[in-house]
């Protein structure tokens, strides 16, 4: 007999139970010949309605789920639709590179507590082609937001440089799942550009302008970079020094760093 699972809170778990929202994510799903990644398939309900349209791989954490999933998706793993790996999928990031040998579409409730690492992840795997993935909303937001918008902050730049369109799908009320989380989710679509790589100098660089983010930009740079340096980079970008990061857009901030790093080079 399968044993109770009681939901595992250091492992964020937070199990789907919403079929209404469950056949949204389905709907959602790009029209394409990608395979699927699942992280954290949990009890199998979003697994089960993902094997139905696709071949899946789904990577589970934890060791009592593993045997749940086995049980229950015995025949879908014996004809290799279903291919279930046993780690920490942050690790097996680390070892082998890519989730998947092939293009491949990520779909998942994600773990709360790793989302923003694993979509970070994601973006640097140049399999990886599509995310559709539920998250805290207040996160989603950080992700999909533009330019002046008060959630615009390194995550959405990042997010503008490696994809071709980020935008919230639908929210999903603490009800639909069990246990119910203490926050509204999102559900966030993705679609990557084709081999962009991300230069980890201007990841820093984006740090240290939104270290502090209600504060001028000018001012949180000055923590790295030279005042005057940085006042004449400000007058040949003509750029105004009352500026705040949440008011820079994307194509500013690439042609700021250009110039802060070869200022740097010179000196
Ligand atoms: N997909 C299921 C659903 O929608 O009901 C469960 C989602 S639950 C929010 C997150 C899942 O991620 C859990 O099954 C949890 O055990 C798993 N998980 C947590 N940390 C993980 C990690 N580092 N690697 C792989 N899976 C992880």
């Amino acid at each position: 007999m399968e044993k109770t699972i009681i939901a595992k809170k250091k492992f964020g778990q937070n199990f789907l139970k919403d079929k209404t929202v469950l056949s949204k994510i389905i709907q959602s799903m790009p029209n394409n010949n990608n395979h699927i990644v699942e992280i954290g398939p949990g009890l199998g309900d979003l697994t089960e309605n993902l094997v139905k349209y696709k071949d899946t791989t789904a990577y589970e954490v934890d060791t009592d789920l593993i045997a749940v999933l086995k049980s229950k998706f015995a025949i879908d793993i014996e004809n290799e639709r279903f291919k279930l790996i046993h780690t920490d999928v942050l690790e097996a990031w680390e070892e082998k590179g890519s989730l998947h040998k092939s293009s491949y579409d990520l779909i998942a409730n994600l773990p709360y507590y790793i989302a923003t690492n694993i979509i970070l992840r994601a973006f640097e795997d140049i399999n990886c082609e599509n995310i559709i993935v539920m998250i805290q909303r207040e996160v989603a937001q950080k992700f999909a937001a533009k330019v002046n918008d008060k959630e615009y902050s390194s995550l959405s730049i990042i997010t503008q440089l490696v994809s071709k369109e980020a935008r919230i799908l639908f929210d999903v009320p603490p009800e639909s799942f069990d246990p119910p989380p203490k926050v509204v989710s999102s559900i966030l679509f993705i679609s990557k550009k084709k081999d962009v790589e991300l230069d980890k100098g201007f990841l820093k660089f984006l740090k240290v302008c939104f270290s502090q983010p209600r504060k001028k930009l000018f001012k949180n740079l000055t923590a790295l970079y030279n005042k005057e340096a940085l006042s004449n980079i400000y007058n040949e970008l003509n750029i105004k020094e009352t500026l705040r990061p949440h008011e820079v857009d994307v194509s500013l901030y690439s042609q700021l760093y250009t110039k802060v790093k070869d200022g740097k080079q010179q000196s």
